[in-house]
């Protein structure tokens, strides 16, 4: 047997066949897309003009995700979607803004209405009141927060269309369009054969199986005593989000741009939160419904033991 084996290899090399296959080599490139830079890190037997080819086809695919997902853009289907779904009408959307809006509307319902992408009405009048410097006066508020509402946008999963009940609402993904599609971009690695992948959408981030030799991707955390807590992940998704930069002042007062819900002002705290889920969709929409909830709202929750979060609040 033994005899056999080595008389097998060397008719290979005998033959010019090699051997061994080629190392795993490490890539890394990035894109800056959806108001954030996403980073690419993965691990493969491919050459770098093969590298290159894959990250740019992700890079290709997150930009058609933006045209369907960005609020910014006056023709993203988001915003034609608001445009068009007036006074109950019934709008067919594509396979990807669906799957966004119905994962969006679980973590509505699971986090109380805390977490909702029909902020919108909210979120643009508090962007207008952050870049003239001028705080928006309480009817303006009211007039606002009476288009938002979770239970306002209805989607029919089997004809897969989407209806707003009230005029004037406006959608605004920002909350988890980064952990969704740095999921994605997760599966289209994996379908192009690589498995060693991490995808960054800028603190939203994608990990899949571990580099070679290693238990997990070395991912940091923030920590008020230690500074910083290393994590070795694999096969899930972390969300770091904090408010610490992020901030507008308006007569005084600090605002982030996470909103709640429920008052329809942003929070007048900072608040630093790291979730890890199953998925980078789940810990990026968790870190936000967290943030507005706290400590004390997210643990009554009583979510299932698989989402884990780290979170601090303080002022400004
Ligand atoms: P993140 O950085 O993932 O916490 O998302 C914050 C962004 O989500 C904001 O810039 C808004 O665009 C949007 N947003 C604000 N408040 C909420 C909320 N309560 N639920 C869902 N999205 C929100
Ligand atoms: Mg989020």
């Amino acid at each position: 047997m033994y005899r056999w084996v080595i008389l097998m290899l060397l008719v290979r090399v005998a033959n010019g066949q090699s051997v061994a296959s080629p190392p795993e080599l490490r890539y890394e490139f990035s894109h800056p897309q959806m108001g954030t830079v996403f980073r690419l890190v993965f691990y493969s037997r491919q050459d770098s003009v093969e590298a290159n080819k894959t990250a740019s086809d992700v890079f290709q695919y997150i930009d058609s995700l933006n045209a369907i997902f960005s609020d910014w853009l006056p023709e993203s289907e988001l915003n034609q979607l608001c445009a068009m779904a007036v006074n109950g009408r019934e709008v067919t959307v594509s396979a990807p803004l669906f799957d966004i809006l119905s994962k969006s509307n679980d973590f509505s319902v699971r986090s109380g209405g805390a977490f909702d992408v029909t902020i919108g009405p909210l979120t643009r009048l508090w962007r207008r009141a952050r870049n003239l410097h001028e705080m928006p006066d309480s009817l303006r508020i009211q007039m606002a927060h009476e288009k938002v509402g979770w239970k306002l946008l209805k989607l029919d999963k089997k004809t897969k269309k989407v209806t707003m009940l009230r005029t004037g609402m406006q959608l605004d993904l920002g909350g988890i369009a980064q952990g969704w599609t740095a999921d994605r971009c997760l599966e289209f690695l994996k379908k192009a054969g690589i498995r060693r992948a991490l995808v960054d959408a800028g603190g939203d981030i994608a990990i899949g199986d571990a580099p070679p030799g290693e238990k997990g991707w070395a991912i940091e955390r923030p920590d008020c005593k230690k500074g910083t807590i290393i994590h070795h992940l694999r096969n899930c998704g972390i969300t770091t989000s904090g408010a610490r930069y992020r901030y507008t002042e308006l007569e005084g007062v600090r605002y982030s741009h996470i909103i709640d819900p429920r008052s329809g002002k942003p929070l007048t705290h900072q608040v630093e939160a790291t979730v890890i889920a199953k998925n980078a969709t789940m810990a990026d929409a968790w870190a936000t419904a967290a943030s507005v909830l706290g400590k004390s709202g997210f643990v009554k929750l009583r979510l299932k033991p698989d989402i884990r979060l780290w979170l601090t609040e303080s002022p400004f």
